[in-house]
């Protein structure tokens, strides 16, 4: 990690519920001298929807405002002098919701995006955001004997502004598996209680931008693996299997591995096979090592990992694996004009108090974190909710682990990869059954723990395949490598 953790939970800001305005407050005199710069939808990230003096109609704005999930609204104010004044600013939602919010601020100076007492904030409840839902703000004069403004103090100026709140519908559940080691003394991870499960929650559904969001806990399951992950995402693609459930459906595992980390060579926290929908932290690391703060680096292991399961690189940040996603700013800063707001709790991410620096995407290794628009944009355009191809429950990717001790690995697993997505020149070839030859293009990255992973679609399930190749400079027949069919692992069918 590149920073210390901090133990005082107090440096956190959080953006209170100010509520809803009182018929009295339509009563009061416009606000004189007072100019709205920029106002924002955040729902996770910050989405202007005014700035310039312009309404951003939907087309042009950075991300989708989501149906069905809770949200801020916050308006910038500028230049409004040196003397305070108590204004009241008053959010009308109108359209397919009739509503007023308010929010009551003493104004002066320009705003500040890391203090929420220089901004009106506007907490919306997530049957407000809807589609076809319109808004407008107007300020008042909070003291009734001002003048105030002889014309109406209106932003957008020109009418209500359509919030163009998107109808589609992007679901994702996580089922978190405690898994309980026998080997190990410290025992069953402890994630069920209160403290440990609404953080989880929080964190995650934060940062995914779904409308519908389940994270559930499994019951107890025993494993013995404390030397390598496969075991572990093993037993979770078979419960996960045998549980039956839908493509959108991710597992997450936490097991004690009796030390800091296991996996050959450079150990980790946590481990996903990419385009998998599985994965697994290391409970014991966590607790002991990393175990801080909201939304840093422990509380972040199943978001990290069920990023990766759905096709989401490393960020070039503290010491994460490459190859990297492509993004301009250092250590996976957040955009120069996104920040972050909870929907759950409020949490105001932009500047950080403790460590004085901007919030970093949770898809590298640095701290504190947050989600860049860039994870959140591929999120929500990669159709998560469909992992699978359409051959089946089984063997649809074959993926190739090397461990950084020599050891390669085969398995044929369910999991979900269009060739659009290979990224590398190595191929696999296979010869089926019926006579058919297909080389399929890899998808290769670097895993947490420093393994190398490639994965190819495979053309049939792996009992009708005689011959498998891999390609690994393509145009050099010297290099191909038969597979010993035999030797490619498949996980346990389910029993039932
Ligand atoms: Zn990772």
């Amino acid at each position: 990690m590149c920073i210390e953790l901090s133990e005082d939970p107090d440096n956190d800001v959080l953006i209170p519920d100010e509520g809803e305005a009182d018929a009295s407050t339509e009563e009061l005199p416009f606000a004189d001298g007072i100019e709205i710069a920029k106002i924002y939808l955040n729902q996770g990230v910050a989405i202007p929807v005014y700035e310039n003096g312009d309404w951003v109609n939907g087309a042009d704005r950075v991300a989708d405002g989501i149906r069905d999930r809770a949200g801020l609204i916050r308006a910038f104010w500028s230049d409004a002098g040196d003397e305070e004044r108590d204004i009241t600013a008053r959010l009308v939602l109108s359209g397919a919701v009739d509503h007023v919010y308010v929010s009551r601020k003493m104004v002066s100076g320009t705003s500040d995006v890391a203090d929420p007492e220089t901004t009106f904030n506007f907490t919306i409840a997530e049957d407000h955001l809807i589609p076809d839902v319109e808004m407008q703000i107007d300020l008042r004069e909070t003291e009734e004997s001002n003048d105030g403004a002889d014309e109406a103090s209106l932003w957008p100026e020109d009418g209500p502004g359509a919030l163009e709140i998107t109808d589609e519908i992007r679901t994702v559940k996580l089922t978190v598996v405690r898994v309980a080691n026998p080997n190990c003394a410290d025992g069953i991870p402890e994630i069920d209680d209160e403290e440990h499960w609404h953080k989880f929650h929080t964190t995650l559904y934060s940062w995914y931008p779904t409308n519908d969001f389940d994270v559930r806990i499994h019951d107890t399951i025993l494993e013995n693996a404390h030397t390598d992950w496969i075991p572990l995402l093993d037993g979770l693609i078979s419960m996960r299997a045998s549980d039956g459930e839908p493509e959108n459906h991710h597992y997450f595992g936490y097991i004690d591995a009796c030390a800091n980390t296991f996996g050959s060579g450079t150990g980790s926290g946590g481990l996903a096979w990419p385009w998998s929908t599985v994965s697994g932290g290391i409970w014991w690391y966590e607790k002991h090592i990393l175990w801080g703060q909201m939304y840093e680096y422990a509380w972040a292991i199943a978001a990290h990992e069920a990023g990766h399961s759905q096709g989401r690189r490393h960020f070039d940040a503290c010491g994460a694996g490459g190859p990297f996603t492509p993004y301009p700013h250092a250590d996976g800063e957040l955009e120069p004009d996104n920040w972050g707001y909870g929907v759950v709790d409020g949490y105001l991410a932009a500047t950080h108090k403790v460590y004085d620096k901007r919030f970093v995407d949770y898809m590298g290794y640095c701290d504190p974190q947050w989600t860049t628009l860039h994870t959140w944009n591929a999120l929500w355009d990669g159709e998560v909710e469909t992992f699978r191809s359409p051959f089946g429950d089984e063997d649809t990717m074959l993926i190739r682990v090397a461990n950084q001790d020599g050891t390669v690995k085969w398995r044929a697993i369910p999991g979900y990869m269009t060739d659009e997505r290979a990224n590398s020149d190595e191929r696999v070839r296979f010869v089926t059954k019926s006579g058919q030859t297909v080389e399929a293009p890899a998808y290769t990255d670097v895993l947490d723990n420093l393994s190398t992973y490639v994965a190819v679609r495979m053309p049939a399930t792996l009992d009708k395949i005689t011959e498998i190749t891999y390609i690994p400079k393509p145009g050099d027949a010297r290099a191909n490598v038969a597979v010993d069919i035999a030797e490619v692992g498949r996980p346990a069918k389910p029993k039932n």
